[in-house]
């Protein structure tokens, strides 16, 4: 049977409510001392993190959920050929716009990563999917579907929040009402997801965890920093798709 095209893409898990959320804040992407701040001072932490472990240059990249470019960009910087995709068109104008200012080439789509799956099979050699499993309905279902669209022996990275008191404390009364870094709403606490869980998703849909670690934010210097040993709020998760 054809395929029929639509640009209406399949919503079944996608929170609307969610993606509003992000696109009401979508002229601030850019805006370091916006709400963004927090994803903006761990942008070379994680880029630097993906490029020691796969290699960016040359790369075919698709950044799930990419937001306002912020990652995106900064892989492409280094050399690779990066994909992004997200549900908030605003999310994607504001990309567009920025990767036109900076002079930078990303291609940014409109479609839900369970869509780009059944449509591009195993075509990158690195997907990315960071801050945002903890916005879906469903979030064993984008991994099923980064699983699918990386290509065997690729790498797929995924980063979140852990689910516990001190995650709690520290992500939602300290980030959103306390040090107001981020809008109050902005995280729901169920949604957050603990390490044992999403390697046991990782495993599931045939994916090999291969590193984890923490991006651990110090309230007194304002630094994050990676530390291995310490997954308990923030944390990054490395995986492959054996070849
Ligand atoms: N990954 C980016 C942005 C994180 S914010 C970064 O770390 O810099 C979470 C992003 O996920 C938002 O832009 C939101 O619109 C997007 N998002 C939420 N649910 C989505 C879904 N089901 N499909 C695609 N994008 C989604």
């Amino acid at each position: 049977m054809q395929q029929i095209h639509s640009d209406r893409p399949d919503q079944t898990n996608v929170d609307q409510a969610e993606i509003s959320k992000f696109e009401s804040a979508a002229t601030r992407w850019w805006d370091t001392e916006s709400e963004f701040k927090p994803l903006h001072d761990i942008n070379p932490l994680r880029t630097n993190y993906v490029d020691s472990i796969a290699p960016l240059a040359g790369k075919k990249v698709l950044d799930v959920g990419c937001g306002g470019g912020i990652l995106s960009e900064g892989m492409a910087r280094r050399g690779a050929e990066v994909t992004g995709i997200d549900m908030g068109e605003a999310n994607l104008n504001t990309a567009r716009l920025h990767a036109l200012e900076s002079g930078i080439s990303v291609d940014y789509r409109h479609i839900t990563v369970e869509q780009l799956a059944a449509e591009q099979p195993e075509s990158y050699d690195i997907v990315t999917c960071l801050e945002m499993l903890e916005h879906v309905p469903d979030p064993e279902s984008i991994l099923r579907a980064c699983h699918a669209l990386v290509k065997p022996g690729g790498h797929v990275f995924f980063s979140t929040i852990n689910r516990n008191p001190k995650a709690y404390a520290l992500a939602i009364i300290g980030a959103e009402y306390i040090m107001k870094m981020l809008t109050p709403g902005t995280h729901d606490y169920h949604k957050f997801i603990k390490p044992s869980e999403l390697t046991r998703w990782c495993r599931s849909t045939g994916l090999q965890v291969t590193h984890m670690t923490g991006m651990v934010y110090n309230p007194l210097t304002k630094v994050y920093s990676l530390k291995d040993h310490d997954v308990s709020v923030n944390y990054l998760m490395a995986s492959v798709k054996p070849g």
